[in-house]
């Protein structure tokens, strides 16, 4: 399934960097903290990376990266 929306729960985060090493097409580092970066907005940039977002977000030690998917 493609995803369509990723995001993270900030407050959960830990700073691990652990999504940035599995994922850097859609996850950064920046300021000691995790961000989403602009482009990952956009379905199209997502739908194609889905299941290495799924991967990253499945290794995160504290569950704070959300998704939608069709
Ligand atoms: S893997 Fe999870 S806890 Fe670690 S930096 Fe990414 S979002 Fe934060």
């Amino acid at each position: 399934m493609a995803l369509t929306k990723v995001w993270l729960e900030q407050s959960d985060c830990i700073s691990c960097e652990a999504c940035e090493s599995n994922c850097p097409e859609v996850f950064e580092m920046g300021d000691g903290e995790c961000k989403v970066k602009p482009e990952a907005a956009d379905p199209a940039y997502l739908g194609p990376i889905s299941e290495k977002v799924k991967e990253a977000a499945a290794a995160c030690p504290v569950e704070c990266i959300k998704f939608e998917e069709v």
